[in-house]
């Protein structure tokens, strides 16, 4: 009779807080053969805490593929396995995506433990839409093609995380500021669960200014949750507000509304509720 294959679970296991790691990832934990992990000391160290006793593989980016053999070989022997990343979900900026895809092409059954992963719960305490998001890892590292990267997003209209590093936070924000604009707004979120947690929002423009000068503030490590291009379709270009400012002085709102709808070909409501903003404005 053929030997029935193993599971490979795809354990998330916390960003911090070592609190954060569900019932079912230590019970799998405790239960399977072997944990194929990206770093044996931040594992052991999970492990101890919890008390768990069990034999650890070496599972990195440097050796994924020399050793997703290995281990397939292992399930095809019935053996289960879990897969553990550093820290948070493994796959998301982590190791195991072409273990996973040996797994399904041998029909290996591929479990995952949902838990922490620092780009979703970034995105849940941003304060920016996150009904539709996309995820685009580390930006570059070399200024040029950063700031191609960004140029390729600038119209990006769906909510995008990136993850980033300290040492490069102020150069990142220089480009996305002059990349996106002063008024995009973006979350901070630094050291999530940890001692130091700070989740902040601000215009990239205000947060460029803050960090410039002061590398201290931005230490450890950093989600950046930057809100989608919007087009602002009431702003009015500089020449139809020159027309406006002339025929105000002379005529009243509406008919400064309408002569301008007509120079400039633009609906006449939208001036006319430009002019009374600005108007209210001016009284305060
Ligand atoms: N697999 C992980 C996950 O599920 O989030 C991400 C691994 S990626 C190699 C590491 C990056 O994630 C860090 O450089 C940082 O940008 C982000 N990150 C991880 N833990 C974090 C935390 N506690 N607070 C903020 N960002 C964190």
């Amino acid at each position: 009779m053929k030997k029935k294959y193993g599971n490979l679970f795809i354990v998330a296991t916390p960003i911090g807080n070592m609190d954060d790691i569900t019932y079912r990832a230590l019970n799998t934990l405790k239960k399977i053969d072997y944990i194929a992990a990206e770093n044996y000391k931040h594992t052991l160290k999970l492990l101890n805490k919890y008390n768990i006793n069990k034999s650890i593989t070496s599972f990195h980016q440097h050796n994924e593929l020399k050793n997703t053999k290995k281990i397939i070989k292992k399930l095809k022997k019935g053996k289960n396995i879990a897969l553990v990343s550093d820290a948070g979900t493994p796959t998301i900026n982590d190791p195991g995506f072409y273990l996973i895809r040996e797994c399904h092409l041998n029909k290996i059954k591929v479990i995952p433990l949902p838990g922490a992963c620092a780009a979703i719960s970034a995105l849940s305490a941003s304060g920016i839409p996150s009904n539709k998001f996309c995820f685009e890892g580390f930006l570059p590292s070399k200024k040029i093609k950063r700031c191609k990267t960004l140029k390729k997003l600038k119209f990006e209209k769906r909510t995008i995380i990136f993850y980033e590093t300290s040492h490069r936070i102020q150069k990142s924000l220089k480009n996305i500021l002059k990349e996106f604009g002063p008024n995009r707004k973006i979350t901070i979120a630094r050291e999530i669960t940890k001692y130091w947690e700070s989740i902040k929002y601000n215009t990239v423009y205000n947060f460029f200014n803050k960090y410039k000068n002061n590398s201290l503030i931005c230490k450890g490590e950093i989600v950046l949750i930057i809100s989608g291009y919007k087009k602002n379709k009431k702003s009015i270009p500089i020449k139809i507000k020159k027309t406006l400012s002339i025929l105000k002085s002379i005529l009243s709102l509406k008919k400064t509304a309408l002569i301008t709808s007509k120079i400039h070909n633009i609906k006449k409501n939208i001036l006319y509720k430009y002019l009374i903003k600005k108007k209210n404005n001016d009284k305060i």
